[in-house]
């Protein structure tokens, strides 16, 4: 089976760009839903504790406990949990989820501030509060997400905005209700970039840290180096005379004599199978040939191994999508292993 390497060197120095920005490793709340955007959730959770990350945030109960060892808070998006964890944070997504969480649960209220994804409405905090304190919900803070914060756009400043509003009203509501002193949250990785000053209690980043963030020209941010490295092993070889055609529909036809290697990667593993026909070149400018099979594809190479690619948003490009879904795409099943 293919095999992912993961670069230590390059994961720490992501977090070095990300800490300067949030101004110290404790602010950091790495993200890891989705088996740590692909990159194994607990080989990226032992790296992040090594580094000195404090928070992480996850999906669901399951991944937060996998890694409940590793962090000392934990921040999950999207699940109502059947009992309460002094370590787990659970996100209120809705205002009419409140009454569903166990009494004394740790709770972050989400607040929409233009995205109208998940949140409560601005206009519904006090609401919320009420709610939250008749479930005997412990409150410890009110975030938000923006919806596009990688655009070069006024949009980010106007959620700002929105969101300064809430935090205002927040405090307030905190007071009047009893709560203790709330914390405050709303960048994601291009966001954290976009402050002149970040001050909030956290950042949450997952793509900066895994070296993948991509922003347009003006908001760029340099230095960041991709932490995965997919490499696949050679289950084949075979001459190919001119003529002869390759694969599921005899897609690719030889243009002259050549030696063809086949190896262990296909779409059922996580290679988008839109990458075949298209020229798809690994970073050793090693052609795929034919169409993507479900176990294997087969390259213009018969060495052992190959390396197919090391940047996600390479293999985004060509398959019209996005690094998030190139990483999140590869199986838990294959091996990751750690190099400095
Ligand atoms: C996934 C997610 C993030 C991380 O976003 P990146 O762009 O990968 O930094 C932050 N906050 C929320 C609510 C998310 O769902």
């Amino acid at each position: 089976m293919a095999y992912i390497i993961l670069n230590k060197n390059s994961f720490f120095n992501n977090l070095d760009i990300i800490s300067k920005s949030t101004k110290g490793r404790d602010k950091i709340a790495l993200v890891l839903k989705d088996n740590a955007y692909g990159h194994g959730l607990l080989e990226i959770a032992s790296l992040a504790k090594e580094y000195g990350v404090k928070k992480a945030v996850a999906r669901t109960s399951k991944e937060a406990e996998a890694i409940y060892d590793f962090f000392e808070y934990i921040l999950v998006l999207a699940e109502i949990p059947s009992s309460k964890n002094d370590k787990i944070r659970y996100t209120i997504n809705d205002i009419n989820s409140i009454d569903k969480f166990p009494q004394g649960a740790k709770v972050e209220l989400k607040v929409d501030t233009g995205m109208h994804r998940n949140g409560i409405s601005a206009s519904d905090l006090e609401e919320a509060f009420l709610k939250i304190k008749d479930a005997k919900l412990l409150l410890e803070a009110v975030f938000t997400h923006h919806r596009s914060s990688d655009e070069l756009t006024s949009e980010w400043f106007w959620q700002k905005e929105n969101f300064k509003r809430v935090k205002e009203e927040s405090k307030i509501l905190s007071q009047k209700y009893g709560f203790s002193t709330l914390r405050f949250h709303s960048s994601n990785s291009a966001s954290l970039f976009r402050h002149d000053s970040f001050d909030e209690d956290m950042a949450r980043v997952g793509i900066a840290a895994y070296g993948c963030l991509e922003l347009p020209k003006g908001l760029q941010i340099d230095g960041f180096k991709p932490v995965l490295s997919l490499w696949a092993n050679r289950i084949s070889q075979r001459e190919l005379r001119e003529g002869e055609r390759v694969g599921y529909g005899g897609d690719y036809t030889a243009i002259k004599d050549c030696t063809i290697g086949n190896y262990d990667f296909g779409y059922g593993d996580g290679f988008m199978r839109c990458c075949a026909g298209i020229g798809y070149k690994t970073p050793d400018d090693i052609e795929l040939i034919g169409r993507i099979s479900m176990d294997n594809s087969t390259f213009m190479s018969a060495d052992d191994k190959l390396l197919i690619f090391d940047d996600a948003r390479v293999v985004a490009k060509y398959a019209k999508t996005i690094s998030y879904e190139v990483l999140t795409s590869l199986k838990s099943e294959i091996s990751r292993t750690i190099v400095q």
